[in-house]
C-alpha cells in the first residue's frame, strides 16, 4: 500500500502539516490502495503564497509561451496513458474503455486550451469601437489571479483538465485539491508538473477532504476565483465562502437531465442511446440522462429493447477487457444509491430490471442497472439526483407534454432528443432548458462547445471561448489620444 501523505507545494513534495490519514480504495477488490493526507488549512497557506509568488511571472509570460506548456502537459499525459487508463479504473472502477475515453478528453482539453491561450495573444489590446471623437480605448484580458480548484470523483483527469487547462492558458497560478475518493489519477498531474518543468509554484496540489482542505481553499483571502465541481449541497457552501470577500466562483453541479423519445424513433436505435446516457461511468455521471420521457406510442416497444440490453451487461472486474459496468466507486456512494432503491420499493414503483433479474458480482460496490417505469413526477427518485445506474422513466402523450415535463426540473445541465426528424429534434431542442442538448446521439462532450447548466445545476460555463474567459477579467485602457 502507498503512502502517499505528501502536498505538492512549490514543485517539491512536502509533508501535510496534518496528521490525519485518508484510505483510497479500490472499489471492485474492495482493499484499500493507498493513504492519503486528509490534509491541514496550513497546506493551504503554504500552496496559496507559492501560487501567489508564482503569478507575476506566469502572466508575464505570452500566451504562446504558456501553450508550449499546456502541449507538453497533453503530450506527458499521451505518454502515460497505459498507466492512467489502468490507475483511473483501480481507484474509480471505471471500465478501461471509459477510463480511456476520459485520459483522451483530457488531453483533447489541454491541447485545445494551448490553442486558445495562443489566440488570446491576437485578442490583447484590441481597439475599441467608440461614437466618441479623439478618444482610444483598448482592451486586455488578464488573469484574475491565484485560483483554488475542487474537482468531484467521477470523472477526476476530466474535471481537472476543464479547469486547469484554462486557468493557466488565462496566466492564473492554482491550487487544485482533488476528491479525498479518488486523488490518484489526478496525483500524476504533479508529476507530470516536474517533468515538464513547469515553473515552481504555477500548480500545487493538495490532497485532503473537505474539513482539512476543501473549506479553507473557498474561504481563503489570497484565492481571487474559486472553480468547483461537485454537489449541489457543497457548491452552495463554496459559493458562501466566497461571498464572504466577494471572490469570484464557478459551479458546476448536479443534474437530473431528461431524454426525450418521440414516437417517430426507432426504439432500438433509440435504446441504444438511452443506455448510453445512464450506464456509462455506472451511472455516476452528472450530465447523466437519468429521467426517459417516452411518447406513448413506442414505451413498449422501447421498454423491451432496453431490458434486452441491460440483461446484455457484463458486470464485474472493470480491468477486464469485455466488462460493461464496474462498481460504483465507493461504499458510501452505493448506500446513497441503495437508499434511493429503498424508497422506490416503499413507494412499490414497478422495476423493469433491477436486483432481482441478476446476480450481482461477489465483491465491489456493484449496484445492478436498474429501469423504473411509470415514475410518478412527485416521487424523489423523478426529482434528485441519484448518481447511479438507475433510469426513472414514465410516458407522455404529446411532444408538449414531453417538454413540460422535461423542463419541470429544479435542474438544467443536459438533454438528449431522441426523433426521426431533425428539424423537429432542433425546435423541441431549443425549449429544453439545458447547458447542453444532444440531437439523436449519444453524451457528445467536446472542448469547442460549453459546458454548464441552468437552474440548479451551477453558475458559470466551462469548456470552448467560455471556459477561457472564467479565468479572465476584462480591462480598458481608455484615454484621449
Ligand atoms: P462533493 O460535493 O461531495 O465533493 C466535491 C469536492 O468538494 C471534493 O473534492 C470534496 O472533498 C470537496 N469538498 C467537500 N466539502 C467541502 C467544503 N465544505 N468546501 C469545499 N470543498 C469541499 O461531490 P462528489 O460526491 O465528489 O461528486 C458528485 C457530485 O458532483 C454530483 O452531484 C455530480 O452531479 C457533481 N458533478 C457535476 C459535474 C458538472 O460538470 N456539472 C461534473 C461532475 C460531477
Amino acid at each position: 500500500m502507498q503512502q502517499l501523505d505528501q502536498q505538492f507545494i512549490d514543485n517539491r513534495w512536502t509533508p501535510s502539516r496534518g496528521e490525519r490519514c485518508l484510505p483510497v480504495m479500490d472499489p471492485y477488490r474492495e482493499v484499500v490502495i493507498a493513504e492519503v493526507s486528509a490534509g491541514h488549512p496550513d497546506d493551504v497557506d503554504d500552496a496559496v503564497a507559492a501560487a501567489q509568488r508564482a503569478l507575476p511571472a506566469w502572466r508575464a509570460l505570452s500566451g504562446a509561451e504558456r501553450a508550449d506548456y499546456l502541449e507538453r502537459f497533453a503530450d506527458a499525459l499521451a505518454r502515460r496513458r497505459d498507466e492512467l487508463v489502468r490507475l483511473s479504473s483501480s481507484n474509480n472502477g471505471k471500465v478501461l474503455a471509459e477510463a480511456g475515453i476520459d485520459l483522451d478528453d483530457a488531453i483533447a482539453c489541454y491541447r485545445y486550451y494551448a490553442g486558445q491561450a495562443r489566440e488570446l495573444d491576437q485578442r490583447q489590446g484590441r481597439l475599441v469601437e467608440l461614437e466618441m471623437a479623439g478618444v482610444e480605448a483598448r482592451c486586455y484580458h488578464d488573469p484574475v489571479g491565484v485560483v483554488g480548484l475542487i474537482t468531484p470523483w467521477n470523472f477526476p483527469l476530466v474535471t481537472s483538465a476543464w479547469k486547469l487547462a484554462p486557468a493557466l492558458a488565462a496566466g492564473c497560478t492554482a491550487v487544485l485539491k482533488p476528491s479525498e475518493v479518488t486523488p490518484l489519477p489526478e496525483r500524476a498531474l504533479a508529476e507530470i508538473a516536474l517533468e515538464i518543468g513547469l515553473p515552481t509554484g504555477v500548480l500545487n496540489l493538495l490532497f485532503g477532504d473537505g474539513v482539512g482542505i476543501g473549506a479553507p481553499l473557498a474561504a481563503h483571502p489570497g484565492i481571487d476565483k474559486v472553480s468547483f465541481t461537485g454537489s449541489n449541497r457543497v457548491g452552495e457552501a463554496v459559493m458562501h465562502a466566497a461571498a464572504e470577500r466577494t471572490a469570484d466562483v464557478s459551479l458546476e453541479l448536479g443534474g437530473k437531465s431528461p431524454i426525450l423519445v418521440m414516437e417517430d424513433a426507432d426504439p432500438e436505435q433509440a435504446a441504444d442511446w438511452v443506455m448510453a446516457g445512464i450506464y456509462f461511468n455506472a451511472g455516476q455521471i452528472c450530465s447523466a440522462t437519468s429521467r426517459l420521457l417516452v411518447h406513448e406510442a413506442i414505451a413498449e416497444p422501447l421498454y423491451a429493447a432496453l431490458a434486452s440490453r441491460i440483461d446484455a451487461l457484463t458486470l464485474g472486474d472493470p480491468q477486464t477487457e469485455g466488462t460493461d459496468m464496474g462498481p460504483l466507486t465507493s461504499a458510501r456512494q452505493r448506500e446513497n444509491v441503495l437508499a434511493y432503491l429503498a424508497v422506490a420499493e416503499r413507494e412499490g414503483l414497478r422495476a423493469v430490471r433491477d436486483a432481482s433479474h441478476r446476480q450481482l458480482p461477489a465483491k465491489g460496490y456493484f449496484v445492478a442497472p436498474t429501469l423504473l417505469r411509470d415514475v410518478p413526477t412527485t416521487s424523489r427518485l423523478w426529482q434528485e439526483e441519484i448518481f447511479g445506474p438507475v433510469l426513472c422513466a414514465r410516458s407522455v402523450a404529446s411532444e408538449a407534454e414531453a417538454i413540460e415535463l422535461a423542463n419541470a426540473s429544479d435542474f438544467g445541465l443536459a438533454a438528449t432528443v431522441v426523433c426521426a426528424d431533425r428539424q423537429r429534434a432542433v425546435r423541441i431542442g431549443r425549449q429544453l432548458q439545458a447547458g447542453s442538448v444532444w440531437l439523436n446521439g449519444e453524451q457528445l462532450v467536446l472542448p469547442e462547445t460549453g459546458w454548464g447548466g441552468f437552474k440548479r445545476s451551477g453558475i458559470g460555463r466551462e469548456l470552448g471561448p467560455w471556459g477561457l474567459s472564467a479565468y479572465l477579467a476584462v480591462k480598458h485602457l481608455v484615454g484621449p489620444i
